[in-house]
């Protein structure tokens, strides 16, 4: 999280104001959409396993509820900040209205490295953070949800947490719950799903088959290793993965020319992503510094680790044989590299629509809680595929109809339906 390279919350202001002088909103709907409506700030005091309390600073960010319940992961990262919560509840709201599910834009976080914590410890952070934050979330409130460094377990002590509170069951308070416990089958690989769902619609617009495609990968968590496994299902080659190694504090890539082979590398990846370096180079992989996946003779990017990774300067590192750039990760690219790959004609799936897969099965998730019943794995995916080829023919077919880059078109899709719902509510 390079948080202080570039924040990632003026960014989020910045492409926000570009749209609206695009779509010349009037000021009151500008300074609604520009920020969030609510943020909480809380601290979570933790007894520690050596007996002594450590308070945990942590945050809950909500954008913009006129389409519905707010929505939105919580992260465990040592380097978290307001502004990234920020950044990335506004971006939620873009994201739950390019994929066009009735839900509005939330995010949390809380400081912290789950690396250095025991399972009664995290356990604790859960329950504390949700006891701080039950009166703020609810199922027709704002929803959780898992992201960096936080999984299924998480979600069910503060989902237990929340209803012990209220005295009843409320699967719906919060999603990316394990299977049988309130989750939806097809959650785990929804986001990674979704990405190369937008992926292969793209390639089939530009017309390139993909068994002739190479991607580059940055990242080998949930997302990426789901994204990886899919493109290679329609005949794609991932040659390059990166990930970051806590011991060492930098990130490395690892390179196989001929193809990763997924299975092997996720036997020796930990439960946050991280590659085994030995082990990796005792199967043959080239282990290269961190930034050179970017570097790569591919015709894909799949940037799924953090923001702010395609910069001013990467950018220029990128080589001629790029065609796409699948936004995984959240705000990964900066505008002034924007504007670098608008110039070079690279097509860009932006991130809140190519990463919408996991928002879309949590929305779905929620549906099967309110029913109480639960759909069967084939049938989320089917589900989440129309959805996301929707959205993406959506945008593109503005972006084409308009020569407009694919970000300009996505936000002006999300953000118009966004400022049509605060009209009609009489919010602006
Ligand atoms: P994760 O914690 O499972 O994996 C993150 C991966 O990135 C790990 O392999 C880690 O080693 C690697 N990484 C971290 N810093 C790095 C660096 N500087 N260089 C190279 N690799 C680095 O997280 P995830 O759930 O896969 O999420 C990845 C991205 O996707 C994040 O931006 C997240 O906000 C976004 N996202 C996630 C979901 C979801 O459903 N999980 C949904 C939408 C968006």
């Amino acid at each position: 999280m390079k948080s202080d390279s570039y924040n990632a919350f003026r960014m989020a202001q910045q492409q926000f104001d570009n749209i609206a002088e695009h779509l010349s909103l009037d000021q009151g709907t500008r300074d609604l959409l520009r920020a969030p409506m609510r943020e909480y700030h809380v601290s979570i005091p933790v007894k520690m396993d050596n007996g002594k309390v450590e308070v945990f600073k942590g945050f809950r960010c909500q954008h913009n509820d006129a389409l519905g319940p707010g929505k939105g992961g919580i992260r465990f990262h040592p380097l978290e900040t307001i502004d990234t919560v920020r950044a990335l509840s506004m971006w939620m709201t873009w994201k739950c209205s390019v994929v066009d599910i009735p839900l509005g834009g939330s995010k949390g976080g809380v400081v912290c490295d789950p690396h250095h914590l025991s399972t009664s410890e995290q356990e604790k952070i859960c329950r504390g953070y949700i006891r701080q934050l039950a009166d703020a979330v609810g199922p027709v409130r704002d929803v959780p949800a898992p992201d960096v460094m936080t999984n299924g377990q998480h979600m069910l002590w503060m989902m237990d947490e929340y209803e012990t509170i209220r005295g009843a069951k409320y699967p719906g308070v919060i999603t990316g719950k394990p299977v049988g416990l309130g989750g939806s089958l097809g959650r785990t690989e929804a986001t990674g799903f979704g990405v190369v769902f937008t992926l292969r619609e793209a390639l089939k617009e530009l017309n390139i088959s993909p068994d002739k495609t190479r991607a580059s990968v940055q990242g080998f968590g949930n997302v990426a290793q789901y994204a990886v496994q899919l493109y290679h299902q329609l005949g794609g080659r991932v040659t390059c993965v990166s990930c970051w190694d806590q011991a060492e504090s930098k990130s490395f890539s690892f390179r196989k020319k001929d193809g990763i082979n997924l299975g092997e590398l996720r036997g020796i990846t930990d439960r946050f992503g991280g590659i085994s370096r030995e082990k990796a180079a005792e199967l043959g992989y080239e282990i290269l510094p961190g930034d050179d996946w970017l570097e790569q003779d591919v015709e894909i990017l799949i940037p799924a680790a953090l923001e702010n990774q395609i910069t001013a300067e990467s950018v220029l590192k990128i080589k001629s044989s790029v065609k796409i750039i699948a936004e995984a990760a959240n705000g990964p690219t900066t505008p002034e590299a924007d504007n670098v790959l608008k110039e070079r004609g690279i097509f860009v799936i932006p991130d809140f629509l190519a990463n919408a897969g996991g928002v879309t099965c949590s929305y779905f998730e929620q549906v099967q809680n309110n029913m109480n019943y639960y759909w069967e794995r084939d049938e989320v995916i089917s589900k989440l595929d129309l959805k996301m080829t929707s959205a993406f023919l959506g945008v593109s077919e503005l972006a084409r109809k308009n020569n407009l880059f694919m970000r300009d078109a996505a936000y002006i899709i999300s953000v118009n339906r966004v400022a049509e719902a605060c009209r009609q509510r009489g919010w602006s």
